[in-house]
This record gives C-alpha cells, sequence and structure tokens, in this order.
C-alpha cells in the first residue's frame, strides 16, 4: 500500500472523515494543517496569532507558514517515512515547494486523491459538522454522529462547530479552493500521481473506494 498521500478536495468534501478513518483503521500517520493552525490559534502562541484572522475569514495563511509547519513537522522524520495529509499543499506555489523539499529526503509524494464534490454539497454537509476542540476528529450531526451527542469517541473532548463553517465563509473558501487549489488536480495529473472519487457517495463508500485505490 502507498504510504505518502494527498487527500485533495473542497472543504466539507469528506476527505478529513475519511483520513481520521484511515488512521484509526490503517495506522495513517494523518496529519492536517487546518487542525495545527486552529492548535496554534488556540494555544496563543505567535504562529497562532499570525493565523487566526485569515481562518476567521476563510482566508489562506501565507504559504511560508504553512510551509514552515509541515516542514517542521517532516523534518525529523526517517527517509521513506509514511503520510497521509488532509488540507495540504492547497496552492501550487505549496505543491512546487513542497515537491522540491521532500523529494531529495526520500518523502516525496507518491499518490493523491481527489475528492470531487459540488458547491450545493460542500454547503450541506458543513452546517452540520462539528469537530473535536481536543483530537481534532469530525463528525457531522446525521451522517457521522458521535456515540454521545457532543463528545468525541476517542478522547471525550468536547465537539464544536468551527466559527468558519458559516454559510457565508463556506461560499468564500469555496471560491478561494476553487481559485487556488483546484488547479492543483491538473497538476498531480500531469504527474500521473491523481485518483478520484466521487465524493457525493456516504462516507462507508468513499473510505471503501479510497481503500482500494491505495492498495492499487
Ligand atoms: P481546514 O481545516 O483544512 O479546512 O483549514 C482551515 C483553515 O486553515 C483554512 O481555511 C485556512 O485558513 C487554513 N489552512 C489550512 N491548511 C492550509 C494550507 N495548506 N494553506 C493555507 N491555509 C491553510
Amino acid at each position: 500500500m502507498r504510504r505518502r498521500v494527498i487527500l485533495l478536495g473542497p472543504p466539507g468534501s469528506g476527505k478529513g472523515t475519511v483520513a481520521a478513518q484511515l488512521k484509526n483503521e490503517c495506522g495513517f500517520d494523518h496529519f492536517s494543517t487546518g487542525h495545527w493552525l486552529r492548535q496554534e490559534v488556540a494555544r496563543g502562541s505567535a504562529l497562532g496569532r499570525q493565523a487566526s484572522l485569515f481562518l476567521e475569514r476563510g482566508e489562506l495563511v501565507p504559504d511560508e507558514v504553512v510551509l514552515a509547519l509541515v516542514k517542521d513537522a517532516l523534518s525529523n522524520a526517517q527517509a521513506d517515512v509514511g503520510y497521509l495529509s488532509d488540507g495540504f499543499p492547497r496552492t501550487l506555489a505549496q505543491a512546487r515547494a513542497f515537491d522540491a523539499w521532500s523529494s531529495p529526503r526520500g518523502l516525496g509524494i507518491e499518490q493523491v486523491i481527489y475528492f470531487e464534490c459540488s458547491e450545493a454539497l460542500v454547503l450541506n454537509r458543513i452546517t452540520g459538522r462539528r469537530s473535536c476542540g481536543s483530537c481534532g476528529r469530525v463528525y457531522h450531526v446525521t451522517l457521522v454522529p458521535p456515540g454521545q451527542p457532543g463528545r468525541c469517541d476517542d478522547c471525550a473532548g468536547e465537539l464544536t462547530q468551527r466559527t468558519d463553517d458559516t454559510e457565508s465563509v463556506v461560499r468564500k473558501r469555496f471560491k478561494i479552493y476553487l481559485r487556488e487549489t483546484e488547479p492543483l488536480i491538473d497538476f498531480y495529473r500531469q504527474q500521473a500521481k491523481l485518483d478520484v472519487v466521487n465524493a457525493s457517495q456516504s462516507v462507508d463508500v468513499m473510505m471503501s473506494q479510497t481503500m482500494s485505490l491505495l492498495q492499487r
């Protein structure tokens, strides 16, 4: 099975939910730059203060900030280590810089799975989304409910709605996605690394399709 994988897709496409399940069921080393950034904001660190306005407005944090976070997390990794990224890279500049940094270290991306999804579906999904303030696991009030309402199944942390999950911010994030992130689809297709999952299906179907793509 491939071990260095990027999940690509608009906010609310279900890639975060699938990533969390892959982590739990297959032991993938899952990372989410959005979760790391929200943790920095909650901690009140210098980086968090720098990033908080971007997150609130649904805008992308500057490339250098995100690249520094990812490189820092992976720089101690052994060559040939695995990862499953949800939410990074999000711009062509990030993708190019990450390729240039990771390939010579034996950490280059092996496969990109694109979760294809319409804006209408994204809006519908995101209004019901809740996430754990402590471990970042993502739920949905009806589609992926926790065992106990308001509590994380993994760590019992409190489940809350993200401040950037309101309709107006989500519409803005979708526009930014189309402008900044969608070009990555062609970028990775040209590298022959791209596979596609139809993200309008249930989480279980997306999960099993993702699993079979990973095993190819
Ligand atoms: P997410 O949890 O992936 O939806 O990310 C939430 C927010 O974090 C985004 O709306 C951005 O403000 C920021 N963010 C996360 N990942 C990135 C990234 N790779 N590049 C720039 N900003 C990011």
